[in-house]
């Protein structure tokens, strides 16, 4: 090492791995998460069966589920698990290939490092290699309109296929894309915003997937306090109440002293006067209908089912405010100074049979999405494929671009970087060209995992990029080549551009570590809660770094 190193001074138990070994260590633990993952890339990728501490079973194909649920206790590792979460905040899709290529980018760099080229060479052509890739997706992408059903179709199928909603995916693919399009709006600059607040999903079992509707409004699981209550209205009054309709509790230290019946009465005369005010407030302001996030006493229930109000106590607080966007009403907090201009109009309808109440506003805001599922963890595994979906049509309308996936884009840019590397000096060079090589890798996992022959399809995709076919990829299904944008399917080029630059990130970030300290044992093989020491954390890695 250099010299005027800083002493460093460790307790009995510390470990210190340093240079090459530190590299290798840390290349081998981010590369074992990476590579857990890679089996469930693609239309044919397989699940993975979760148990948690608790025994709760999680069936899932999703790259972020898994990793979270895996409870990974290595620091290196966790850097892979938070390229997942990264790509997931940002463009709720691709979790797995970011995953995968970073884990692809350690390999080959290693490779690079075994050949003494200096960590920092390899970094910086990283660097060079994600920024130059990231700008050919843009040269790649194809533009799409909000209103271009069909194309956005597409791209929630491909992000559906795999998933547990694909079974139904036509029928949920057209969900989503009106789901998307009935929340999206037109900005003064021309560019469109999707405003997912305004759409939500409400899950039931018992039915087939493909029986799931969308809806105008609000959907809200709730039911009247009182069966004598009205439950269906054309053109209601709607008041939204965040404030008990109780009597209000006496100070905690007042005592009520009653020494005779007269007092009782007296007392219990208060009480019923009180909630009568309350609910002749209601009355007064011309509310036929309350969605109450708070209690309401019974006597009041039997005042408000008098009046003919529709009264729904313990409304949860998510479903109060996904109401005050379908309705445009404000949620009242004191009964005191509610006036007939908190009320907001719209139709309030019964499903008895569900066990719902639809609501929606006089100016149509807001969606909600029905979903079915057989059993709980088919509708799990089906919320979260529809809540990527929806994430990346969003992304895809509010972005306005399109990729043609099944590996296409990836062997394209992978093409186009090694043109590039010519121009790149020095061993950096060598890092554009393993960054090219580690792209290729999504296209042979989707050939893997396909049961096909990735090296053989991979000579074929390559041939047909070389021969200017941008679009050629692989259909998984027929096992050949194809135009993939033709065949429908199509990504979106933010998740891309955002994965490869994460990926690239993770690799730099363990690749840049050339000494561990730890307080713990290093070596103490899978042992997730041993070694409990402070900073330590390291145990496991040996479970993490076989060779996978
Ligand atoms: P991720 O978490 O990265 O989104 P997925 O399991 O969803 O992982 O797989 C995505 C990959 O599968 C993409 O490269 C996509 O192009 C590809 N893909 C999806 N549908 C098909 C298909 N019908 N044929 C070939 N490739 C497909
Ligand atoms: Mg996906």
């Amino acid at each position: 090492m250099q010299q005027g190193q800083p002493m460093i001074i460790m307790g009995d138990d510390a470990q210190r791995v340093q240079d090459k070994d530190a590299q290798e260590y840390n290349i081998s633990a981010a590369r074992g998460v990476a590579e857990s993952v890679r089996s469930t890339l693609g239309p044919k990728g397989m699940d993975k069966m979760l148990v948690n501490s608790m025994g709760d079973v999680t069936i899932t194909n999703d790259g972020v589920t898994i990793l979270q649920e895996m409870d990974i206790d290595n620091p290196t590792a966790e850097m892979v698990v938070e390229v997942a979460e990264t790509q997931e905040d940002e463009a709720g899709d691709g979790t797995t290939s970011a995953v995968a290529i970073a884990g692809e980018l350690l390999k080959n760099a290693e490779d690079l490092l075994e050949q003494d080229i200096h960590p920092t060479a390899v970094i910086k052509g990283f660097n060079l290699a994600s920024e130059y890739a990231r700008e050919q997706v843009d040269e790649v992408a194809t533009a799409v309109d909000p209103d271009d059903t069909e194309t956005l179709q597409n791209v929630a199928e491909t992000s559906m296929t795999g998933k547990g909603a694909e079974l139904d995916k036509d029928v949920l693919a057209d969900l989503v894309v009106r789901a998307v399009q009935g929340v999206t709006v037109e900005a003064d600059d021309g560019s469109h915003v999707v405003d997912l607040a305004n759409l939500n999903i409400e899950t039931r079992t018992g039915r087939a997937a493909g029986e799931s509707r969308l809806l105008t409004g609000a959907a809200i699981d709730k039911d009247p306090v009182h069966d004598d209550m009205p439950t269906d209205f054309e053109s209601a009054n709607v008041l939204l109440l965040n404030d008990p309709i109780e009597v209000e509790e006496a100070d905690v230290d007042t005592s009520v002293n009653v020494d005779s019946p007269d007092q009782l009465q007296k007392f219990l005369d208060q009480e019923e006067e009180q909630l009568r005010e309350k609910v002749d407030q209601i009355v007064d302001s011309g509310a036929d209908v309350v969605f109450c996030q708070k209690g309401i006493d019974d006597l009041a229930q039997h005042y408000l089912a008098k009046e003919g109000v529709l009264a729904v106590r313990r409304t949860k607080k998510s479903d109060l405010t996904f109401l005050k966007n379908v309705l445009g009403a404000p949620i009242v907090t004191d009964l005191d100074s509610l006036t007939a201009d908190d009320l907001a109009v719209g139709s309030v309808e019964r499903d008895g049979d569900e066990e719902l109440f639809y609501v929606e506003g006089e100016d149509a805001h807001g969606v909600t999405l029905l979903l079915y599922g057989t059993t709980d963890h088919v509708v799990d595994e089906l919320e979260r494929g529809i809540q990527d979906a929806l994430d990346v049509v969003s992304t895809t309308v509010s972005d306005g671009r399109t990729l043609p996936g099944g590996g296409a884009v990836e062997v394209e840019i992978a093409r186009r970087l090694r043109d590039y590397a010519d121009s790149v000096e020095g061993r950096e060079q060598l890092a554009v060209e393993a960054f090219a090589d580690s792209l290729e890798l999504i296209p042979r996992v989707l050939a893997e995992n396909a049961g096909l022959d990735a090296i053989d399809l991979l000579v074929d995709l390559r041939a047909a990029h070389e021969a200017g076919d941008q679009h050629a990829g692989l259909d998984v299904f027929a096992g050949e080549v194809v135009d993939t944008a033709e065949a429908g399917v199509v990504e979106t080029a933010h998740a891309k551009e955002q994965a490869i630059a994460s990926a690239a990130e993770a690799a730099n970030l363990v690749l840049k570590i050339d000494d561990i300290i730890s307080a713990g044992d290093l070596s103490t093989a899978g042992g997730d809660d041993e070694g409990g020491a402070p900073g330590g954390g390291m145990g496991g890695m040996g479970g993490m770094g076989g060779a996978m």
